[in-house]
């Protein structure tokens, strides 16, 4: 597990509260390991003994210890439960937290009601994604509480695309990021990654957090009546009707003022509630046409800039290539060759392996070129180029140094695997039969051989090319059609 520090937390994260969210995703996990492990921390089991209590948990039932509390939650509920108190303990102290922990707790009991007006089960397990969906933006306070508070004062259709004109990841993904290490779902994951997107997601566990996200904005900065209308919309989704979108409404601030007693955020309610109603009143000044507009434009300048981005990225990307690559045969080109080889040698030098190159030459190309014509010499490089592509290796590399030479590299090849390679080379190109306008023809090649074995040899790279080259010579001298091993 690894969180930031906890320097400006509420509290330190609770070792007991991970333990049994890492234990709960084991097969069997026995319920009395499970209590066992809330007992181990008796502040952890006041805890959850005062969240499974609060009206925010369903209400209700008076549960006296931890084991009757296990017992009653199941292996599940104590999960949520862990996460719950988890999440709770990255909340920063001070009204910045109050205002950050609030804006999840609507977030959660909002998914709960909607989840439970929809007739689904494993109501926890709405609340506890609820409660996820901004835990990038906790993630973030604990860096930059000011900056962060900045972005929940927003309205929060507002808030991601905030983030990124800053050019900061925004925190719907920032929080998708972290929720491995809370053990969430890939369903979760993919909630908290998507309830700020434009349009409503498939999944349904998803769906449903980002119509709790369009809930929970309307208590939050923004046209209230705007928003309503937006939330209502957004519930229609689910199939709920105005009225049953109306009732949600009317719970969500109580239940999550009881939530946040109920996680130990004493006095968080009145505050954070009242700030709330000023947050929405602020917000309404604040808010006009000229605003709408910027934001709007914010919104396409900031599209446009991820387009350029992208764009710039593929040019960046063409052009290396084009740096890196012969356009004739589209084999690695001379500086290629030379990247690659140094690379390789580094690597031979320090495992002590050999390493071997082929330098390669087309025996009488100058009679291709006066029979056949420039273009007809260009297409047996051409062929040339995709024997040596398909004929090696993979992590052997054939590049063109120049006219009708060529060089492969071959790492981890000692002097005898190399002459196999080259000879197995020299056949493929000799089978070769090029058909031309102008008529077909065959063709050889002349190759020279050269190995090293480090240590030492990057020092010898260029001695190296010239070994290879004096064989491929001696190779032309001795006839042609040839492999030649240097001395
Ligand atoms: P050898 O067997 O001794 O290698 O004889 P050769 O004719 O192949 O050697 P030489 O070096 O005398 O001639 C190479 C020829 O390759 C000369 C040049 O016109 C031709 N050439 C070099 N680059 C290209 C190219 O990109 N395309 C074509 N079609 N021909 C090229
Ligand atoms: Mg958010
Ligand atoms: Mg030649």
């Amino acid at each position: 597990m690894a969180l930031p520090a906890t320097t400006s937390s509420r509290a330190p994260l609770s070792v007991a509260a991970l333990q049994i969210v890492q234990a709960s995703l084991r097969e069997n996990v026995a319920l009395s390991t499970l209590a066992g492990l809330a007992e181990s921390d008796p502040a952890f089991a006041i805890r959850v003994l005062s969240l499974v209590n609060s009206a925010a948990f369903g209400g209700g039932r008076k549960i006296a210890d931890v084991k009757q509390a296990t017992s009653l939650l199941g292996v599940r509920g104590l999960r949520n439960i862990g996460l719950n108190l988890a999440l709770t303990d990255m909340v920063p102290w001070g009204e910045s937290g109050s205002l950050l922990l609030i804006a999840c707790l609507r977030r959660a009991t909002a998914c709960r009601l909607l989840a439970q007006a929809a007739g689904a089960r494993d109501l926890d397990g709405y609340f506890t994604t609820g409660l996820f969906l901004d835990v990038g933006l906790l993630s973030r306070a604990r860096a930059d509480v000011t900056g962060t508070e900045q972005v929940a004062r927003l309205p929060a259709q507002h808030r991601a695309i905030f983030e990124r004109s800053l050019g900061l990841v925004d925190h719907a993904e920032l929080g998708s990021g972290l929720a491995s290490e809370f053990y969430l779902s890939h369903e979760v994951t993919e909630a908290i990654a998507s309830h700020h997107d434009a349009s409503p997601p498939e999944a349904d566990l998803a769906r449903m957090a980002w119509v709790a996200e369009r809930v929970a904005a309307r208590f939050e900065a923004g046209n209230a009546a705007q928003l309503v209308d937006e939330a209502r919309a957004a519930a229609a989704l689910l199939g709920l009707s105005g009225a049953q979108v109306d009732e949600v409404m009317k719970q969500v601030p109580a239940l999550a003022a009881a939530a946040a007693q109920g996680l130990g955020c004493d006095n968080i309610d009145e505050k954070v509630v009242g700030a709330t109603l000023v947050d929405v009143n602020r917000g309404l000044a604040e808010l006009n046409q000229s605003y709408e507009v910027m934001v709007r434009r914010l919104e396409a300048l900031i599209a446009e800039k991820e387009e350029l981005a992208k764009n710039l990225a593929e040019a960046n990307r063409r052009l290396e290539t084009m740096a890196m690559s012969d356009p004739l045969t589209g084999l690695a080109n001379r500086r290629a060759l030379e990247t690659a080889l140094t690379r390789d040698l580094a690597r031979a030098d320090r495992d002590g392996r050999w390493i071997s190159i082929v330098a390669l030459d087309v025996d009488h190309f100058k009679r291709v070129n006066d029979t056949h014509g420039h273009s007809g010499g260009d297409q047996v490089l051409v062929v040339l180029g995709n024997i040596l592509r398909t004929a090696l290796r993979a992590g052997d590399l054939a590049g063109r140094t120049g006219g009708e030479e060529f060089l492969t590299i071959l790492p981890d090849t000692d002097p005898d695997g190399a002459l196999v390679a080259a000879e197995r080379l020299r056949k493929c190109i000799e089978a070769e039969r090029v058909v031309l306008p102008s008529g077909e023809l065959k063709f050889t090649s002349s190759l020279g051989v050269a190995s090293i074995k480090g240590p030492g040899c990057l020092r010898a790279a260029t001695a190296l090319v010239e070994k290879a080259d004096a064989a491929l010579y001696e190779a032309k001298r001795s006839g042609r059609n040839r492999v030649v091993r240097a001395a």
